[in-house]
């Protein structure tokens, strides 16, 4: 291979790390979950929308989701597994066009891990139960955690109080 060959090999293997070609999913960071299907069984049972946010780590566009400016009571459980993730009690308005919550309903519901997508480091979340991901975990919420979960509307399902 001459040198303009692998330099554009490097160029191409880079843009595709950036735009995400590669797995990130917590089952390749080694974790094991309650709820495993094959890529066909979760593309049967999700809508494209679900399937691409759940299961390939996708961001919905903000203010264009169902449930950003639910205020409805009830909670939210995972559209994967239906595990209860949020409830009504703990989403408030951040202003960032997605739901946000200062804390999950049980601490055990979401585990996170360390995303590398973009060029800094953030808080990816996850459902503990089936591993689907939901979204990303800030330090600028309200009190009393502080903390933003900032969860796609696609990897929720809500069911009023
Ligand atoms: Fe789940």
């Amino acid at each position: 291979m001459d040198r303009r060959t692998l330099l554009k090999a490097g160029f191409v293997g880079s843009l595709a790390y950036f735009l995400n070609l590669r797995p990130t999913r917590a089952e390749e960071a080694g974790e094991t979950f309650e709820v495993t299907k094959s890529d066909e069984q979760w593309r049967a049972i999700l809508t494209s929308e679900q399937y691409d946010v759940l299961r390939k780590e996708a961001t919905e566009p903000p203010f264009k989701n169902k449930y950003f400016n639910n205020k409805t009571p009830g909670r939210y459980t995972c559209a994967g597994c239906d595990l209860p993730l949020f409830s009504s009690e703990t989403k408030y308005d951040s202003h960032t066009g997605w739901p946000s919550f200062w804390q999950p309903i049980e601490p055990t519901a979401v585990r996170t891990k360390t995303d590398w997508k973009l060029l800094y480091p953030r808080t990816e979340v996850h459902c503990r139960r089936c591993g689907g991901h939901l979204g990303h975990l800030f330090d600028d919420g309200p009190p009393p955690t502080r903390l933003r979960y900032c969860i796609n509307s696609a990897a929720l399902k809500f069911v009023p109080a």
